[in-house]
């Protein structure tokens, strides 16, 4: 029996821990936020991996990250912080977004004049699902707030036509493995719903896989890497890279023969990796502050995963996985859901709708 310990034990750790079940591995995920918690005692031959990019060093936090066998130590400190990430994207060649770092005596006049009259600042840690951003507008004279000097990248603002993601994996020999590019929608920042495969975006998988292959071996990484993109007409620029499994691959867990979660495990314990067959047409939707709702279990091409986290506003706690070989039939899927979630999902039922046809 292979025993994998994950750091942090949100959602995805979970899903890894299903994950691994089936194949004899048993994953443990770790609550590294609780102070309380003590150092598990980890076998030699434990594997250590995370499931999110920053801890505390609680003394969880700090035996898990101390094993000799934990993957991709070295990388979770430059992808962590913005600043760091931008300059490797930027130091292989590969297209992003253009920026700078807000340092103490960077002020708006000067992301204006290099990134253009609109631009984003983020931190350069610990944001996610938009969290941790701020518009800055010259047209509103708007300044650079003190606290966010010295923690912060300035970005121009994209005018893409589309997001979409590329989920892979290294292998330790070096083997690169791809699902087919994920057509992603974001409202307020928060991924909403995610598709793959679309035909229309094959002519992208190439370039796609270029931009993380050149990461992945850079960085000498093994397991499972998300690369968000943007697309402006036939380019892709990266937006971030999330070193770990990443919701707009949790399609795979109906759409794939080989799910992302499998695909970590089996990278980071050495396991076989066979480029996954892809079934289908996967639509996800992501469950955001939402009760629970037993009528989602009605439909038969429908796949729920249930958090069980407590339920706040904006808050995921939950996604649904529908896939299916006809699209009158995916259709049909979302007409019945919708009619089960909150009024906000009709425009990205709709969404979904139109990518299909
Ligand atoms: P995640 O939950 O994916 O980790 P995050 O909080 O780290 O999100 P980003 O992915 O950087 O944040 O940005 C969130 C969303 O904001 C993007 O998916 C995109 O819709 C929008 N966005 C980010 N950067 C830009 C940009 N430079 N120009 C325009 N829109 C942007
Ligand atoms: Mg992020
Ligand atoms: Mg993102």
């Amino acid at each position: 029996m292979k025993d994998v310990w994950v750091i942090g034990a949100g959602q995805l750790g979970r899903m890894m821990k299903y994950a691994g079940t089936p194949l004899g591995i048993n994953v443990h995920p770790v609550n590294v936020d609780d102070p309380d918690l003590a150092a598990p005692a980890l076998g030699d031959d434990a594997i250590v991996t995370a499931e999110r990019e920053l801890w505390p060093q609680t003394p969880s936090g700090m035996a898990l990250q101390a094993h000799p066998n934990f993957r991709n130590s070295t990388v979770f400190g430059r992808t962590a912080d913005r600043k760091t990430q931008k300059e490797l994207i930027d130091s292989l060649g590969v297209a992003t977004a253009k920026w700078l770092n807000v340092a103490a005596a960077t002020d708006a006049a000067q992301c204006f004049a290099a990134l253009g009259d609109t631009v984003l600042l983020k931190r350069r840690s610990g944001g996610y699902d938009g969290r941790g951003q701020l518009w800055l507008k010259q047209s509103e004279n708007d300044e650079i707030p003190g606290d966010w000097k010295n923690s912060a990248i300035a970005e121009e603002k994209c005018p893409f036509d589309e997001e979409m993601s590329l989920v892979g994996a290294r292998t330790d020999s070096g083997e690169l493995v791809f699902y087919p590019l994920t057509l992603n929608l974001h409202v307020d920042g928060i991924l909403m719903a995610s598709i793959s495969p679309l035909p229309r975006l094959e002519h992208l998988q190439a370039q796609a896989e270029e931009m993380l292959g050149a990461i992945l071996n850079e960085l000498q990484y093994v397991g499972v890497m998300a690369m968000e993109c943007f697309r402006i007409g036939d380019k892709l620029i990266v937006n971030e890279l999330a070193p770990r499994v990443h919701n707009s691959g949790h399609w795979t867990q109906a759409g794939a023969s080989i799910s992302q979660f499998e695909m970590h495990l089996r990278a980071i314990t050495r396991l076989p990796l066979p480029r996954p067959i892809v079934r289908n047409t996967s639509v996800m939707i992501n469950l955001i502050g939402i009760d629970y709702d037993e009528s989602w279990l009605s439909y038969a091409d429908t796949q729920l995963h249930w958090y069980n986290k407590a339920v706040r506003p904006g808050r995921k706690v939950g996604h649904i996985n529908i896939n299916d070989g006809s699209i009158e039939y995916l259709c049909r899927a979302l007409d019945h859901l919708q009619s089960h979630l909150s009024d906000n999902y009709l425009e990205v039922v709709d969404w979904v709708r139109a990518q299909l046809q």
